[in-house]
């Protein structure tokens, strides 16, 4: 009697426990589902989007840089960017043969690309208008060719330590390009289509268009005809004085405002990438063609130093006649070389200049006039 009582209870128990369990566990998906459906929400809804939709972002009109007359010193031209959609391509041999013939690329390069499960492959970005243009009128299934921005240089080398360049991205790479970014580079757009499983594109729910910000024009202190003529110039002083470099900055006194800044040899804005004359870029292993290439864009109106030396004589003459220590009229005799304390300091010309006044020895960028004046 007393056994049986036991099995009951026991029976009840298990009973009891196995209910209480279930109810736990539909508890537990009941929050689990909850926390699916209104916590993670966002979370799988975009993901779910991002499955069905394809995004193809379109590039923002970069600011322009215009010198102080209005004149453009970098400019956008219009290029284009060719893409394949995998799954809506109906003759695969056809685009690889037309993209490989047009574009200039390998057949090779070209068929890892098309052949590729993906919602989007890039194959060329920064084509010329004419062969995009060329490459739609073809009106090939899954050949995409979207129009975006190159950056142009229409003076080619002038000023280009100064205003630097873009890269592939029209990001800006030195100079003010880099500077200015965040005014320049405006924000990039986007078009959403909308596919279905198999990634055809829904007509019906079309396109999503969500345009460009173009990036703001920057407005410089440069003069273009002063850096033309600073940099003839300092060209000239190079090939007379055999320099490896020259550098000209003109400045407007009243407000420091640089007109220009020359630094020869300049490069090509528009090549950016090419090394100087002579040299090939195979020739180099690619931290040495870094090298060069750093080297070649370095500008050195600002990244190096240079001892002040006869410019500064301007400093200290100035400072003389204004104290009333030195006058125009006041004279002095160069024999070549000045002695200052224990040292000999020599006249840059060494039969010395003379006889002179200090009108003469500032014409000679005499040193004589300059210790003295300095002395005094
Ligand atoms: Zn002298």
């Amino acid at each position: 009697m007393e056994g049986k009582m036991d099995h009951k209870t026991y029976h009840r128990s298990k009973t009891v426990t196995v209910f209480f369990l279930c109810v736990l566990t539909l508890f537990g998906l009941a929050g689990r589902l909850f926390y699916l459906m209104v916590f993670q929400s966002e979370y799988y809804s975009q993901k779910a989007r991002e499955l069905h939709e394809r995004e193809r972002s379109i590039k923002a009109a970069r600011g322009r840089i215009i010198d102080a007359n209005g004149k453009i010193l970098a400019d956008n031209k219009t290029v284009c960017t060719v893409s394949v959609i995998h799954s809506q391509i109906s003759d695969a041999e056809e685009v690889i043969a037309v993209l490989s013939e047009e574009l200039g690329l390998s057949e090779e390069y070209v068929r890892k690309r098309v052949e590729k499960y993906s919602s989007i492959e890039k194959i060329k970005s920064n084509v010329e208008k004419p062969v995009g243009d060329a490459i739609r009128a073809r009106g090939l299934d899954g050949v995409k060719v979207d129009e975006d921005y190159k950056r142009y240089y229409p003076y080619d080398s002038l000023a280009s330590k100064a205003l630097g360049f873009t890269g592939g991205d029209n990001q800006g790479i030195i100079g003010l390009e880099v500077v200015y970014e965040e005014y320049l580079k405006g924000e990039a757009g986007t078009i959403l289509t909308v596919t279905d499983a198999k990634g055809v594109e829904q007509d019906e729910e079309g396109e999503e268009r969500v345009e460009p910000v173009s990036g703001r024009d920057l407005y410089v202190s440069l003069d273009i005809n002063i850096q033309s003529y600073a940099t003839q110039l300092a060209m000239q002083t190079m090939e007379t004085k055999e320099a490896d470099r020259v550098s000209i900055l003109v400045m407007n006194p009243q407000n420091g405002e640089i007109l220009a800044m020359v630094d020869v040899p300049e490069f090509d804005l528009n090549n950016p990438y090419t090394l100087p004359d002579g040299m090939d870029a195979l020739a180099f292993s690619e931290k040495k063609r870094q090298e060069l290439l750093n080297a070649m864009w370095r500008n050195g109106c600002i990244n190096d130093t240079y001892e002040p030396g006869s410019t500064f004589k301007i400093i200290t003459a100035a400072a003389g006649l204004e104290s009333g220590a030195v006058k125009p009229t006041d004279t002095f005799n160069c024999p070549g070389f000045i002695m200052v304390e224990d040292r000999k300091i020599r006249c840059h010309k060494v039969g010395g200049h003379g006889a002179e006044d200090f009108v003469q020895g500032t014409m000679n960028s005499c040193k004589q006039e300059a210790v003295k004046n300095r002395v005094i």
